[in-house]
């Protein structure tokens, strides 16, 4: 089959690889109709994720027919139209049992790997690196699902694949985002990043209630999209974004800020980028604002900082003392997408949300290997690209 795999930095080609096969009784294999590029996938293209190796097959927002099922992949058949979940999780462990599917400790074979950087390991991830399973990833023609009888969920016949895909990820990270900041009414939520899952998140938060939401980029396509979604915007080029949240707070700041930026494209690959990275930020050496700073720094008294961006390894110089001095929550998380997909498949059902408005570029999968470039320099008005195998 035809497959996006990764083989270094800025270097993704579209070449053909084995066809994934039923591994356990539990899989099933999925003919992939449509899959996207996600922010996350940037962080590898830009080589400042660990262990990836040459030739992985790369992706994970992914949507399709179900084409084989092992023998216990429970009442998924051949034919079923489903959308996959990011994060692999078996649904029965500590973890899944309560809700953490992102936390699964069943479903990363590199766990061990994994707690030796970051103390305990969290659950596989499709495309993501052998520090997450080595599984992988959905742009591809076909992908084996792990634990099907659990994570896939059924797509409603009339329902596009463009209204159903971003359940896979970006909606239930952006609803994720705006849940955590535990909404009151009359709540102001500030969001920094425009980007596909800031766009979602500004969305959720006005599906829980805010009043007001405050959106902050640079890019005047993404700053116009979240204003279409009732936002007010800022530029981070143009604005000082502390003085303006003040000035539009009250002086107390947002209830809640959320972080959907994360790191920040740099350097190359391997974790000491990641140390490097951190040195880079705490000197200011970028031409940004520092993202998670600003966010605490604007954060009202007791309010709470919700962090979707992902960060792989270790940030410094952040305001501690901010925070605990003025009461901070700080909730953060790899998505557990399975725990969220009822209700926004409701959502959507409902016609309360279509996460389509996104998508910006759709192309075949010969022509990702340049779609990356083109979102990752954020040229051409690229705000989501949507592939098809
Ligand atoms: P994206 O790269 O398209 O969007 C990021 C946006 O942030 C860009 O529009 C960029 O201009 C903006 N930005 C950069 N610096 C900024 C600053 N200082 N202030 C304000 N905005 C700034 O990516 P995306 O697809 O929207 O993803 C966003 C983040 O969410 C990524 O880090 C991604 O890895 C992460 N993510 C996390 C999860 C999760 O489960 N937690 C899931 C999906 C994506
Ligand atoms: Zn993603
Ligand atoms: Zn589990």
């Amino acid at each position: 089959m035809k497959a996006l795999t990764w083989h270094g930095k800025h270097d993704i080609r579209c070449e053909s690889v084995p066809d994934p096969k039923i591994e356990q009784p539990r899989d099933a294999i999925i003919k992939v109709t449509s899959c996207a590029i996600c922010g996350s996938d940037l962080h590898i293209y830009n080589g400042v994720i660990p262990e990836m190796h040459s030739c992985d097959v790369i992706g994970h927002e992914a949507m399709g027919e179900v084409v084989e099922v092992g023998s216990e992949a429970g009442d998924l058949k051949v034919g079923d139209r489903v959308v996959v979940p990011f994060t692999i999780a078996c649904g029965e462990c500590f973890f899944c049992k309560r809700g953490f599917h992102s936390g699964c400790e069943r479903s990363n074979p590199d766990s061990d790997k994994a707690s030796k950087i970051w103390g305990n390991s969290p659950a596989g991830l499709f495309g993501y690196s052998h520090l997450l399973g080595g599984y992988a990833g959905g742009q591809a023609e076909y992908l084996r699902v792990p634990y099907a009888d659990f994570g896939p969920i059924k797509v409603p016949g009339g329902m596009t694949d463009e209204q159903a895909l971003f359940l896979s990820d970006i909606f239930p990270t952006g609803y994720m985002a705006a849940d955590f900041c535990n909404i009151q009414p009359g709540d102001t939520i500030a969001i920094w990043g425009c980007g596909p899952v800031g766009q979602m998140a500004i969305r959720s938060a006005f599906l829980l209630g805010a009043e007001r939401v405050i959106a902050i980029d640079t890019i005047e396509e993404r700053l116009e999209m979240a204003r279409k979604g009732g936002a007010e915007t800022l530029d981070f080029r143009k604005e000082d974004i502390y003085e303006r949240i003040m000035d539009l707070t009250k002086g107390r700041g947002a209830d809640a800020c959320i972080d959907a930026v994360g790191t920040e494209p740099l350097m190359s690959s391997g974790l000491d980028a990641v140390i490097d990275r951190v040195k880079v930020a705490t000197f200011m050496g970028t031409d940004r604002p520092h993202v998670l700073r600003q966010a605490i720094h604007c954060t009202r008294n007791f309010g709470t900082v919700s962090i979707v961006g992902v960060y792989g390894g270790f940030l410094d110089k952040i305001p501690f003392g901010s925070a605990i001095n003025r009461g901070l929550t700080f909730r953060m998380a790899q998505t557990p997408v399975q725990s969220y997909l009822p209700q926004l498949m409701k959502r959507i059902e409902n016609g309360e949300i279509d996460p389509s408005f996104v998508i910006t570029h759709t192309a075949s999968l010969e022509e990702g290997p340049a779609l990356y470039d083109t979102f990752n320099n954020k040229k051409d008005g690229c705000i989501k690209v949507v592939l098809k195998p």
